[in-house]
């Protein structure tokens, strides 16, 4: 084992089923802000011992979403040129690969008559409990095994009979563990299960695995969800018999729907790849989770990673659950939109356009600049990167038009004819650059001339190029459609006004 350090350790420990929820998300990013902002280590191991849960692939997933959101982990599995390598003094970091240590403790703990051999058949369990069901009794194992004598023991262990190995739970008492977010917690010892440590296949349980590792990996702050409270004192009963100090643990709060109803798939995604891929950036992502449970008692919402670094205090993390308003994910995801340069705006939009059949894959000098113009209208507009598709389809395609959207409200017909007509001719022969200043300038100067009015005359300029109710300002698509294009569009509106 390696010498001990006195630096703050923390772990992420997922177990890889699948896909990366949004909780364990918050799960590794309080990891991550409690490790630098402690200059300690943040440590990923992989809790992979339930074969039954196990996803082929979801390993690699996990770590390129790590990768993606930015939170860069000290030791663990790494992906290096598609293969998964270890770094870090403290490994293996894959449960998986630690199977001869976690049966070393288990003996360890029956020689220590912590634990003990379980030969029960899986009819005698069920029956137990249906026993105690009908009897309305917590249904736990009722200890058949836990005084066996050792000749039996024996005998039944050469039978080579099947076995599972159990924790031997104190039958009275309490048992106490100080929580940074629930302060002292006590559960009652009658009341806890005489847990099974290794399963009869050979493999140990997460209880074992998780006390183990995380005293071999010398782990000082234990942050996971509250689902996993009730699992606590098992943890802090293996810790007494091992004879080993305690971590310091913190269970975060659950993390709700709006209806107060506990956040699953069911109600929405929960899953942080698909947040991704509509196009909410990771660092909004980011910020948006980190105040899942927590929040710096001032106004500010908007954190960068370093500044959450910073600010983050886990001894303010709330026990309410949090609510998880996606109104709210939206807007700060449009606040760093609003904030990116239109040259990385537009690398980041460019695959959903080619995605949505907008855009070829390949690009000419002259469309690439059609783009960025686009993206520069829409910027303003756009709460996530997917919805590049809906919001400019326009500019690509030109949609059917109704007629009667171009008449503005206080307007009719005739009148939206008349002025687009007018449009028509004044831009046909409009001379000077073709830039959204100028055009705009000019046309305001025709209006007022003529006493066109504002309303009925730039309402049916916008809706003939945008064919739209909601869009980008006239001058603003006149600046991204171009002179000819413009001219063509308010042409096919004034021949759908005939
Ligand atoms: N492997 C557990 C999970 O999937 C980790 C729980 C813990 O952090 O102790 O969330």
């Amino acid at each position: 084992m390696s010498e001990k350090t006195n630096k703050i350790r923390v772990r992420f420990a997922p177990s890889p089923t699948g896909f990366v929820h949004i909780g364990s998300l918050r799960t590794a990013l309080y990891d991550y802000l409690l490790a630098r902002q402690k200059k300690g280590s943040f440590v990923l191991r992989i809790e992979d011992t339930d074969r039954n849960r196990f996803v082929e692939g979801s390993l690699e997933n996990l770590l390129i979403v790590l990768e993606k959101v930015n939170l860069k982990w000290d030791e663990g599995p790494f992906l290096e040129n598609g293969k998964i390598i270890e770094k870090g003094e403290f490994g293996p970091y894959i449960q998986s690969n630690r199977l001869d240590i976690y049966k070393k403790y288990a003996l360890e703990l029956i020689k220590k008559e912590k634990a003990y051999y379980c030969f029960c058949s899986s009819e005698r369990l069920d029956e137990v409990r249906r026993i105690q069901e009908v009897n309305h009794e917590p249904t736990k194992y009722d200890g058949f095994c836990r005084n066996l004598d050792k000749e039996t023991i024996s005998k039944n262990l050469e039978k080579k009979l099947p076995y599972v190995i159990r924790l031997a739970v104190p039958k009275e008492g309490t048992t106490k563990f100080s929580d940074l977010v629930r302060n002292e917690v006590e559960f009652e010892n009658k009341l806890i299960d005489d847990q099974v440590l290794i399963k009869s296949d050979g493999f140990p349980t997460y209880h074992l695995a998780v006390v183990v590792d995380d005293h071999l990996m010398q782990i000082t702050h234990i942050i996971r969800g509250e689902e996993w409270l009730s699992s606590t004192p098992k943890h802090v009963i293996l810790y007494e018999a091992f004879g080993w100090d305690n971590p310091q643990y913190a269970h975060l709060p659950l993390i709700l729907n709006p209806d107060k109803s506990k956040l699953s798939k069911r109600q929405g995604d929960v899953a942080v790849e698909d947040y991704l891929k509509k196009g909410f950036l990771p660092e909004a992502l980011i910020n948006f989770v980190a105040l899942l449970g927590w929040n710096p008692g001032t106004e500010q919402e908007i954190f960068s990673l370093d500044e959450l670094v910073q600010a983050f205090d886990i001894n303010k993390i709330q026990k309410a659950g949090a609510v998880f308003d996606i109104t709210k994910l939206e807007w700060m995801n449009s606040q760093y939109i609003k904030k990116m340069s239109v040259a990385n705006l537009t690398a980041k939009c460019l695959p959903y356009l080619v995605e949505g059949g907008l855009v070829g894959k390949t690009t000419s000098k002259e469309e690439q600049e059609k783009i960025t113009k686009i993206i520069t209208v829409t910027q303003e507009r756009l709460k996530k990167l997917s919805e590049i598709v809906d919001l400019t389809g326009f500019f690509f395609q030109q949609p059917d038009l109704n007629p009667d959207l171009l008449v503005w409200k206080k307007s009719d017909k005739e009148i939206t004819k008349i002025r687009l007509e007018r449009l028509l001719k004044f831009y046909d022969t409009y001379t000077e650059r073709w830039t959204e200043k100028g055009v705009e300038e000019n046309t305001l100067k025709l209006i007022e001339e003529e006493k066109l009015e504002n309303g009925p005359t730039l309402w049916p300029l916008r809706v003939a190029l945008s064919h739209l109710e909601r869009s980008p300002g006239p001058f603003q698509l006149t600046w991204v459609l171009g002179k000819e294009e413009t001219l063509q569009r308010i042409q096919s509106a004034i021949k759908s006004l005939s």
